[in-house]
């Protein structure tokens, strides 16, 4: 079937932009009149019509007159090009002017029309040719921009996206990753499976790799076993590093080869590029350099270009590795800390505070782990297993006098902000066997006033519950208190980083003094966080701050010594 008969099956759907109402119904008559092919013709009478129906008709092809209003058929189609409008484009003109039609194809258009001096056929065959030739080009150039053996773009094409990718980068300086990568050993099974099998192969890799991508990705086959991935969605190393860790586990899968199953292993390099990079013109060098690493490295892995970089993704799969470890073998552990009241000092509360220790020994620092949780759903681990102590550390503090204290478990941004989060929780909290009215829990103003009506809802299924909730960290954040107070909020926790303030800063013990006083207002409680000094309790005391906590008060400890190692084993 030739390219020009597949253009005539259907009715073609052109796009007419001309203010002259009269000009538009004479045209469409000439079309209509026309028996051998069928148009779909759309008319709009503006500029800033025709712009917005271009991109919801997506037409077949565009008529455009020269004289709209204020602007000209030639700047539309200027416009329309730049927008990434791929479909051929006729300026149609009332007068005779050689200037103009040169001018039109220099802009884009494909042809140029006098309205005088057309005929039915004549326009016929003008958008009939424009649509064929436009088809052609487009094959073309996917032809010439594609690796034949997957469909991936091919390394001239590769390089043109980078080209691009880069530049833009350092106008807008949104940064994105580039990523190198190279079948381990594929030599050596191009040999024994033979160079067909070998193809299969990298088609599967091709299909794998576009299955980990976003869909604005460029991924390509520089030839060889070699695969590139430019993403430009990514917002940071990590999200670099956490692409590049699912390629390698996907590439880890065995491979279904006909009548034979295989497994092999892929290496990553990694360049994170932000303005600074992006200005290198060793770009690919540095991808080249961290593919080389990730091999050194023991293949079957990723490496970033960057040092530092690369020590952040060791120590976070290191974290990852610990923390899975700790939580499959019940080894996460809580210390409490003591919350007092500010009157009588009188132990009224005990916040949870999570601790890992690696098998080496060395103890991960909780915001290291807690990063790591909050990647994945290992978020709820840590809450399962904090309320799983919550019971014993009740009955230890609070057992004798019932009700007089609670216990604090800290929440991820990330779990309170779900719109599941009440009833996993109020599961998690059944299952552990305590009850509601023995714990409170502490949630920070980021991820909550993303959606304030959802985090109301949550909140006040939470307290109908008998759960009550305290707000953690204020003050480290933006959002003002009677923002917060929308929120059913029972405690406010001012941050350490404020209540260190307040012994150098006037100002800082202005605000905190008022803060307390509004918050008390409002019926909610205020608790001073870290406090170190006398000096510091004494001034929230007398600030009207109910609770206190901090290293003065009490240091987190364990509940009973941790049994050794060695008995447990
Ligand atoms: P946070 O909730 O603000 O916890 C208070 C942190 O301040 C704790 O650090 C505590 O040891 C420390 N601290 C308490 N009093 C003082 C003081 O007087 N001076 C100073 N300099 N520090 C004091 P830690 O244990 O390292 O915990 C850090 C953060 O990790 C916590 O901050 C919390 O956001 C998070 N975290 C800890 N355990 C959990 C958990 O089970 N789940 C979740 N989601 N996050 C947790
Ligand atoms: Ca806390
Ligand atoms: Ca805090």
């Amino acid at each position: 079937m030739s390219l020009l008969e597949s253009t005539e099956d259907k009715p073609l759907s052109i796009l007419y932009v001309d203010d002259d109402y009269e000009d538009f119904l004479l045209t469409e008559a000439m079309l209509q009149s026309h028996s051998r092919t069928d148009y779909e013709v759309e008319w709009v009478d503006t500029f800033e019509n025709g712009i917005e129906k271009l991109k919801s008709l997506k037409p077949d092809a565009c008529l455009v007159d020269y004289n709209l209003g204020e602007h000209t058929g030639i700047e539309f189609v200027q416009w329309a090009k730049e927008a990434g409008f791929e479909g051929p484009m006729i300026l149609l003109t009332g007068r005779n002017d050689s200037d103009l039609d040169q001018r039109a194809l220099a802009a884009g258009a494909v042809d140029y029309l006098e309205k005088n001096a057309v005929n039915p056929n004549l326009l016929a065959r003008a958008i009939r040719y424009a649509v064929h030739r436009k088809h052609i080009e487009r094959e073309l150039s996917t032809l010439a921009s594609s690796d034949h053996l997957t469909g991936l773009r091919n390394r001239a094409s590769f390089d043109s996206e980078l080209r691009r990718v880069t530049s833009s980068c350092l106008r807008t300086g949104k940064p994105f990753a580039l990523l190198l990568l190279d079948i381990d050993h594929f030599k050596e099974a191009n040999d024994t499976l033979g160079h067909q099998a070998g193809d299969a192969l990298l088609i599967e890799v091709a299909a794998r790799l576009s299955d980990c991508c976003r869909g604005g990705d460029i991924v390509s086959r520089w030839g060889g076993d070699e695969f590139a991935v430019i993403a430009d969605s990514i917002g940071s190393a990590l999200g670099a590093a956490n692409l590049a860790n699912r390629i390698v586990m996907s590439m880890n899968q065995p491979f279904d080869l006909g009548d034979q199953s295989i497994r092999t292993s892929a290496s990553v390099g990694i360049v994170y590029c932000n303005e600074e990079m992006a200005a290198r013109p060793e770009l690919l060098s540095f991808a080249d350099q961290a593919l080389y690493r990730a091999k050194a490295a023991g293949r079957n892995g990723c490496a970033f270009f960057d040092e530092e970089m690369n020590k952040e993704l060791r120590q976070r799969l290191f974290v990852k590795e610990e923390l899975e470890l700790a939580v499959n073998w019940n080894r996460l552990q809580f210390m409490g800390q003591p919350i007092v009241c500010a009157q009588d000092n009188r132990l009224c509360g005990i916040e949870l505070l999570a601790r890992l220790t690696a098998q080496n020994g060395e103890n991960i620092p909780p915001d290291q782990f807690i990063a790591a949780a909050e990647d994945n759903e290992m978020i709820w681990a840590v809450t399962r297993a904090a309320l799983a102590c919550a019971g014993a550390w009740h009955s230890s503090a609070f057992g004798g006098q019932k009700g007089n204290g609670r216990i604090s478990i800290n929440l991820s941004p990330k779990q309170i902000c779900r719109s599941d989060a009440a009833p996993i929780i109020l599961d998690l909290v059944e299952q552990s066997g305590v009850k509601a009215e023995w714990l409170d829990l502490e949630i920070t103003e980021n991820g909550i006033m993303a959606d304030i009506e959802r985090t109301r809802e949550t909140l006040t299924i939470l307290k109908e519950a008998g759960l009550t909730i305290s707000l953690d960290d204020f003050g480290a954040g933006q959002t003002s208190l009677s923002y917060l107070a929308q929120l059913p909020i029972d405690r406010l926790k001012i941050d350490r980083s404020f209540v260190r303030k307040v012994m150098t800063s006037t100002e800082a013990q202005a605000i905190s003094e008022s803060v307390v006083a509004l918050a008390n207002r409002l019926g909610i409680e205020t608790l001073a966080e870290g406090v170190e000094s006398a000096e510091e309790a004494d001034f929230f005391r007398n600030a009207g701050c109910a609770v206190l906590q901090g290293y003065f008060i009490g240091r987190p400890a364990y509940m009973e010594l941790p049994e050794p190692v060695a008995a447990n084993a």
